[in-house]
C-alpha cells in the first residue's frame, strides 16, 4: 500500500510541476484582476480583501503572488485554489486544462451520494450540460427550444459559446438518462438538478420543457443552469438552478468568464438583466456584457467588478422595473471605488431591450448611443430627486431633503473624501434652492441619525474614504506594527480599546488587539483575523490605509508619533468639551426663552458659579 501511496505521491508531484511550469503567474492572475506593471513586479487589486489601494503582488521572477495587507500569498496553484474556491485537485486539473498539460490518468471517480467533493458535483453538472446540448440538438425533442433560438436571432457561435441546450418536456428526462449513465439521484439533488416527490416516491427534473442557459463560475466551470419556458403559458418565465456548494447568486454574474478580459481592456463592465440580453450584446460584439441571474445587485456583484474595471454601466430596459433596480443599485454602488453609470434604453429607443435592439438594423449605433447617454450614478438619483422637490410644498420641501440626506448619509456620505461631499452638498443646495450652510447643517445632523436607519451601517467600505482620526490612525499603526504597542501608556490604550469609533466593527478590531496583547502577544493582523471576517477586512483596511499614509511604511514611526500627539489632544479638548457642554446647554436655554417667551416651569435657573 505504501509503495502505492509513494508511487501517486510522486506522480502527483511530477504533474503539480509541470502544471506550474506552463501556467504563468501573471497570465493566470492577470485574467481575473487588472494587473499593472510595477517595476519588476505587477500590482492589483487584492481579491482577498477589501482592497482600495492596489495591495497585491505578483513576482514574475518568482512565480508567486503576495498581499502586503490581509498576508495572502503564494504560486499559482494556491491562487486558483483561493480565488476560484478550487479545493487541490479541482485547480490542477483547471491549470492543466487551460495549459494543455496532460496529467497521469486517475481514478475515475465514482459518484456515489454522500461523498460529493465540489469536483463529483461540477463533474455531475458537466455531464448535465452535454445532455441538455444533446436534446437540443434532437430533431424531434429540440424543436421547441431551436425555434425559440431561431426566433431570437441567435447565431449558431453564440449557441455554442454560450453552450445553449434544452430540457426535454418530461418529468424525468434528466433523471432517466442519468441512471444510465450510472449517476445518482442524491447526486443530482445536489447539484440542484431534480427534486425530491412531495409524495417522498422518487425525484422530478427542476427544469422541463425549457431553452437551457448554462450559468458558469467566473473561472468558466458551468455551475448552474437557467432555463426559459417554451410554452407561454408555463410559469415561472425563467427558473434557476438553487443555490449549491457550487452557485452563489449573490457574487456569480452571467457570463463573466466570457466577458471578463474585455471589461479589463476596455475597463467598463455592461451589467444587463437578461440572459438573451447578455447573448445579444456579445453577438454585436459587445463583448464586455454580463448579466445578473434575476437578482438584485449585489456587493458580491459589485466586488467582482471593481476587481477588473473602473466603470460599470447599469443598463435597464427603462421599464418600471428597470427603474426599481436602478434605484437599488445606488446604495451598492455609491460607497465603491466605481465610476457607476445608469443607461435606460426607453429613453433612445421604443425596443424593449437590447435583445430587440441589437437586431434591428444599425441598432449597435443607437446600443452604442444608448451607452454613451449613460447618466452618473449620482446625477441619476438628483434628476429623481428633483422631480420630487418639484413636486412638493415647504413642509415637503425638508421632509424629502431630510429624507435624501438621510439616505445618502446611510451609503457613507459623510465619510466620503471632502471633495466629493462638498460637491454633493453644492448639488444639494441648487435643487432645493437652500443655502449651502443649512444643507452642510442637515447633513451634520443626519450623521446623529440613528444606526438602525442605515441598512449598511455595518459596511465598512466608507473607511477607504474618510479622513482617518488620530485614535483610528493609532490603531492602524498598531496593526502595521506590533512593537509600537510597546510605546503606548497605559491611559492610550485604555483610549483606544474603550473609545466608541465611527464604525462599530474598528471597537471589535480594537478590543482583539488588546485581548492579544493582555495574552503576550503582539498585536497581529493574522490571529486577529482568523475568527471574524468583518474585523479582518476593517482591520486590513486601516493598515493599508496607515501603510499608504506614511510611504509604505516608511515613515510610519514618525506618523505613529504624530498620530499619538493628536490623539492625547484629541482627549484633552474632548474632556473640555464635556465641562462645556453643561454651561451650553444653560446658554441654549436662554435663547429659547429669548426667542419663545419665557416659561419658567420648564426651565432650571442657571445656578450661579
Ligand atoms: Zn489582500
Amino acid at each position: 500500500v505504501s509503495d502505492t501511496l509513494r508511487d501517486s505521491a510522486a506522480r502527483d508531484s511530477r504533474d503539480i510541476e509541470r502544471v506550474k511550469a506552463a501556467a504563468d503567474i501573471v497570465r493566470v492572475v492577470g485574467e481575473t484582476i487588472t494587473l499593472r506593471p510595477k517595476g519588476r513586479e505587477f500590482v492589483g487589486l487584492c481579491p482577498f480583501h477589501d482592497d482600495h489601494n492596489p495591495s497585491l503582488y505578483v513576482v514574475p521572477g518568482k512565480q508567486i503572488f503576495h498581499c502586503f495587507v490581509c498576508g495572502a500569498a503564494g504560486d499559482v496553484l494556491s491562487f486558483v485554489m483561493k480565488f476560484h474556491k478550487m479545493d487541490f485537485r479541482e485547480a490542477l486539473e483547471y491549470l492543466s486544462q487551460r495549459f494543455g498539460v496532460a496529467l497521469a490518468p486517475r481514478r475515475r471517480t465514482t459518484l456515489t451520494p454522500g461523498t460529493l467533493s465540489r469536483s463529483d458535483l461540477l463533474a455531475v453538472i458537466r455531464e448535465a450540460a452535454t445532455y441538455y446540448q444533446q436534446v437540443l440538438a434532437e430533431p424531434k425533442g429540440g424543436t421547441a427550444a431551436r425555434e425559440v433560438i431561431r426566433r431570437r436571432g441567435i447565431s449558431p457561435e453564440m449557441t455554442n459559446l454560450f453552450l445553449l441546450g434544452a430540457s426535454p418536456d418530461r418529468w424525468d428526462g434528466l433523471l432517466s438518462w442519468a441512471r444510465q449513465q450510472g449517476i445518482s439521484e442524491s447526486a443530482l439533488v445536489a447539484a440542484g438538478l431534480v427534486k425530491p416527490r412531495e409524495s417522498g416516491n422518487g425525484h422530478y427534473d427542476l427544469l422541463r420543457n425549457r431553452l437551457i442557459f448554462p450559468i458558469h463560475d467566473k473561472a468558466g466551470q458551468v455551475v448552474a443552469f437557467g432555463g426559459r419556458r417554451l410554452r407561454e403559458d408555463e410559469d415561472p418565465k425563467y427558473l434557476n438552478s438553487p443555490e449549491t456548494p457550487l452557485f452563489d447568486k449573490s457574487s456569480t454574474l452571467y457570463a463573466l468568464h466570457l466577458a471578463s478580459r474585455a471589461i479589463q481592456r476596455e475597463r467598463t463592465a455592461i451589467v444587463c438583466e437578461g440572459y438573451t440580453d447578455v447573448i445579444a450584446c456579445h453577438q454585436a460584439g459587445f463583448t464586455n456584457a454580463v448579466g445578473t441571474l434575476g437578482t438584485a445587485l449585489t456587493r458580491g456583484h459589485a466586488r467582482e467588478l471593481r476587481l477588473r474595471c473602473e466603470r460599470v454601466i447599469l443598463l435597464f430596459d427603462g421599464d418600471e422595473a428597470g427603474q426599481r433596480a436602478a434605484e437599488r443599485a445606488v446604495p451598492i454602488f455609491f460607497s465603491e471605488p466605481l465610476d457607476v453609470r445608469i443607461a435606460t434604453l426607453s429613453r433612445f429607443t421604443d425596443a424593449k431591450d437590447p435583445d430587440e435592439l441589437l437586431k434591428r438594423e444599425g441598432g449597435d449605433q443607437i446600443f452604442r448611443a444608448v451607452l454613451e447617454g449613460a447618466e452618473d450614478l449620482l446625477e441619476y438619483r438628483f434628476n429623481r430627486l428633483r422631480t420630487r422637490l418639484a413636486g412638493a410644498g415647504p413642509a415637503g420641501v425638508e421632509k424629502v431633503l431630510m429624507e435624501e440626506v438621510r439616505q445618502l448619509g446611510a451609503m457613507g456620505l459623510v465619510a466620503s473624501s471632502p471633495v466629493r461631499r462638498t460637491l454633493i452638498e453644492k448639488q444639494l443646495a441648487e435643487l432645493s434652492g437652500l443655502d449651502l450652510r443649512t444643507i452642510q447643517r442637515l447633513v451634520a445632523a443626519g450623521r446623529d441619525l440613528p444606526p438602525s436607519a442605515t441598512p449598511i451601517a455595518d459596511d465598512h467600505s466608507a473607511l477607504h474614504r474618510a479622513v482617518l482620526t488620530a485614535r483610528e490612525s493609532l490603531l492602524g499603526c498598531v496593526l502595521c506594527d506590533g512593537a509600537l504597542w510597546d510605546a503606548l501608556e497605559q491611559s492610550d490604550r485604555d483610549d483606544l480599546e474603550m473609545a466608541a469609533y465611527r464604525w462599530p466593527v474598528l471597537n471589535v478590531v480594537a478590543r482583539r488587539v488588546v485581548r492579544q496583547v493582555a495574552l503576550g502577544e503582539r498585536p497581529m493582523m493574522a490571529a486577529l483575523l482568523a475568527e471574524d471576517p468583518a474585523a479582518h477586512e476593517a482591520a486590513a483596511l486601516l493598515m493599508s490605509r496607515v501603510y499608504e499614509e506614511t510611504g509604505r511604511g516608511a515613515r510610519l514611526r514618525e506618523f505613529f508619533t504624530g498620530c499619538l500627539r493628536q490623539a492625547r489632544m484629541d482627549r484633552l479638548v474632548a474632556g473640555a468639551r464635556r465641562m462645556e457642554s453643561v454651561s451650553d446647554r444653560i446658554d441654549q436655554m436662554r435663547e429659547i426663552r429669548r426667542t419663545h417667551g419665557a416659561d419658567r416651569r420648564v426651565l432650571p435657573r442657571p445656578r450661579p458659579g
